[in-house]
């Protein structure tokens, strides 16, 4: 099959839909890619890198929309890029189609066969291309919260390790889910003095038979999150209600309890966010200051590390990739309900249920 993948054109989008070494295990498989000059530069792959791995550089996109029966991308196309899809063609990528009809009503028109990355399904209802992102954004909250602790932030210049002789910082980790699990892992590997607060029993038991002694676990109630939170040097948002808008739980009276120039890390903002005084903020300007307490809330934390997400991404996109190559789109989703799951626009119709009773077309 002839895959291509394109330059991400979405502001401040460095990640790419292919890495040179997903290239090569393409081509390796007997297939052709095609990449457009420049795609890789945001995660340091020149246009060399993807020759060597066997890829053939376009110039630009047009003719790999025009001539590619695969595209893979990261971000939903941009209304120059839906123009140029087609019937026959298989598009691959993030697409969030329920909050963006414009977007829909295009792929519809297209004719193209969407896959979107969000709805593919694993194994126990996971998301396994959704996964990576969290754990990125996860990992990164920390580092994010440490940063904003110092001084020239605003912060109350905690360092979360302590030294010998000085008390850790305290990190409240609110939801114990992918995110959480991660923030917790890298605030534990800091030395910090670790909470993780989850309403969901089997959550908060796996996370103390993992953490063991090493972060306390609390059951998330009105009176032990306020508890947490007013300790707290840094306070991690990563609750996800699935399908509704991320909940309250800290409230603006809850920041005069605080410590001032304490920190919030708002990971659910892309939901609304969990405390009431957080708005989204970008990579270039991500903190403001509420009540003296520091708020970051970046919605797509996983931009700033383009490479490590992308190469996380890849890990779990290229399997299906190479099925879809392999395969064709048909055998490949016969063969895999997961990934049939992904399957949201085929042949001028929405083939995935939530986005056409939310948008009003026929399923
Ligand atoms: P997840 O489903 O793995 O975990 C969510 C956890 O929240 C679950 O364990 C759940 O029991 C818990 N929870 C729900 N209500 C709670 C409450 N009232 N108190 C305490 N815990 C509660 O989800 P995830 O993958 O960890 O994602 C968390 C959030 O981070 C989502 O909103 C996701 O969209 C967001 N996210 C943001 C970025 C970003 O760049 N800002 C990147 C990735 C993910």
């Amino acid at each position: 099959m002839r895959v291509g993948t394109v330059r991400e054109i979405k502001d401040h989008e460095y990640r790419v839909g292919l890495t040179p070494e997903s290239v090569r295990e393409l081509t390796g498989h007997g297939h052709e890619v095609w990449v457009e000059s420049g795609a890789g530069l945001g995660i340091g792959a020149s246009d060399r890198d993807y020759e060597a791995a066997g890829a053939t550089i376009s110039p630009d996109a047009k003719a790999i929309f025009a001539q590619c029966e695969l595209v893979v991308k990261v971000k939903e196309p941009q209304p120059g890029e839906r123009a140029q899809l087609r019937e026959g063609q298989v598009l691959f990528t993030y697409l969030h189609l329920a909050p963006d009809p414009e977007q829909t009503a295009d792929l519809v028109r297209s004719g193209v066969t969407a896959i979107a990355y969000e709805t593919v399904t694993g194994p126990g209802n996971a998301l396994p291309l959704l996964k990576p992102m969290s754990q990125v954004a996860g990992r990164m909250s920390v580092q994010a919260g440490a940063t904003a602790l110092q001084k020239e932030h605003g912060g109350r210049g905690v360092l979360l390790g302590g030294v010998p002789g000085v008390m850790p910082g305290k990190v409240a980790v609110i939801g114990g889910g992918v995110v959480g699990f991660n923030a917790a892992q890298v605030a534990v590997g800091m030395g910090a003095d670790v909470t993780i607060l989850d309403r969901d029993p089997a959550a908060l038991e796996r996370l103390g038979t993992h953490f063991e002694s090493r972060a306390k676990t609390r059951f998330s109630n009105r009176a032990n999150l306020a508890a947490s939170v007013a300790e707290a040097d840094l306070v991690i948002g990563a609750v996800l209600v699935p399908g509704a808008a991320a909940p309250q739980l800290v409230t603006r009276d809850m920041l005069a309890t605080m410590k001032p120039g304490a920190v919030l890390v708002d990971v659910a903002i892309d939901q609304g966010g969990c405390f009431e005084t957080s708005h989204p903020t970008t990579h270039s300007n991500p903190t403001f200051i509420v009540e003296g307490i520091v708020h970051y809330c970046v919605a797509n934390m996983p931009g700033a590390v383009a490479r490590t997400s992308t190469y996380a991404l890849n890990n779990v996109t290229l399997p299906h990739v190479l099925q879809i190559a392999e395969r064709g789109w048909k055998g490949a989703l016969q063969a895999d309900p997961h990934l049939a799951a992904g399957l949201n626009v085929h042949a001028g119709h929405v083939t995935y249920e939530a986005v056409a009773r939310e948008l009003g077309y026929e399923f």
